[in-house]
């Protein structure tokens, strides 16, 4: 089969003829001494789209949050974060590691923190044992099934933060995947509305909005210096680091709108494979580009199936019971019709 969908990741998606040619045209300098052009446009263009004062480029989304939690909190403080937190769940304990805090994993509907979950989980700054330093949300959550905050709770959230004088950071690697999702019913929602008054956000450029590689966190101009430190700290002050931030200013002014496409065909495909005997797919929860599919028969069926689709050229990703396809620029509407086909074959077949 000469047919290959690649539905695993979005971190799959290469630079496309106009990012490349971005990379190689970049104006560069020594931005561990703020003197790459490239790096302080990328930086300065983030930090106005999200109306706060500064941002920072980093290596990765991972570096860019680890850092945020390592400035918010002191070592031993507790970290609030929803159980399958990419923070917590999937960067092997680094939390841990590189700040000394400690992450107090909470229960969640598909991803989403309740505010009431949160308010019976802060233990006051005077408490002396587990003192709360911080609260974390995935927007989108990516375990979640890439579910978005909805706005109103995002704001009860962040009045309950500052009511108890506690920063949120917002792990927004899909940011933009969400903010497409807000622009369906409120085209006219602030990037800013999705931060709190007192805390940060990191964003990822190498997920759907396709750069190679780079990340930023955006927040007051206090929080990036000493960001900046941690940077450093970590190994990640790059030099001339205009090349992936150009790729990734590229990705700011045509990739976004983009996601749209990525949204509708996440959409089509779970229709798809909603309606095939013997998987599960919980529609509600396919608000952006992900689609995951529970195979009833279990993980042995599952593994299977990903064996069968892989001899059709489609390739999504096996969590156990469960299956995740990505939608990205890589796969389009035709794409999902033969993902839906191959998937639904493999499922007669047994
Ligand atoms: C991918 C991802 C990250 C980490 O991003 P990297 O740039 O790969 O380090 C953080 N949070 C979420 C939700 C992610 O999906």
């Amino acid at each position: 089969m000469d047919r290959s969908a690649e539905f695993r990741s979005d971190t799959f998606t290469l630079p496309d003829a106009g990012m490349r040619r971005a990379i190689y045209a970049a104006e560069v300098g020594n931005a561990a001494y703020g003197e790459d052009p490239s790096v302080t446009e990328l930086e300065l263009t983030v930090a106005e789209y999200f109306g706060r004062e500064a941002a920072l480029f980093f290596p990765s989304a991972t570096m860019a949050g680890q850092s945020a939690i390592a400035v918010w909190c002191k070592p031993a403080e507790v970290v609030l974060i929803e159980q399958y937190g990419h923070n917590f769940y999937f960067e092997t304990g680094s939390m841990a590691f590189i700040s000394g805090t400690q992450a107090q994993p909470l229960p969640a509907e598909n991803g989403i923190l309740a505010p009431a979950t949160l308010a019976a989980a802060i233990r006051h700054v005077e408490n002396p044992h587990a003192r709360t330093g911080l609260i974390v949300l995935e927007n989108t959550s990516n375990y979640g099934g890439g579910t978005v905050y909805p706005l109103a709770t995002l704001k009860h959230i962040f009045n309950l933060a500052g009511t108890h004088e506690l920063p949120v950071h917002i792990d927004g690697a899909r940011l933009f995947n969400a903010l497409q999702h807000y622009r369906l019913s409120d085209p006219a929602v602030r990037p800013g509305a999705l931060l709190p008054a007192t805390g940060s956000v990191s964003l990822c450029f190498s997920k759907g909005l396709g750069a190679p590689m780079g990340a930023a966190l955006v927040g007051d101009a206090d929080f990036i210096a000493e960001a900046a430190r941690v940077r450093t700290l970590l190994g990640g002050t790059l030099r001339q680091a205009g090349f992936m931030a150009a790729a990734a200013l590229y990705a700011l002014r045509h990739n976004v709108e983009r996601l749209v496409e990525d949204h509708r065909n996440a959409r089509a495909l779970a229709a798809g494979l909603a309606g095939i005997d013997g998987l599960a797919v919980a529609l509600d929860t396919v608000q952006t580009n992900m689609v995951y599919v529970e195979v009833e028969e279990g993980a042995g069926r599952a593994a299977r199936l990903i064996e069968q689709l892989g001899e059709s050229g489609v390739r999504a990703w096996n969590l156990g019971r469960r299956l995740r396809f990505v939608t990205s620029m890589l796969v389009d509407n035709t794409d999902c019709d033969y993902a839906v086909a191959a998937v639904a074959k493999a499922m007669s077949a047994a």
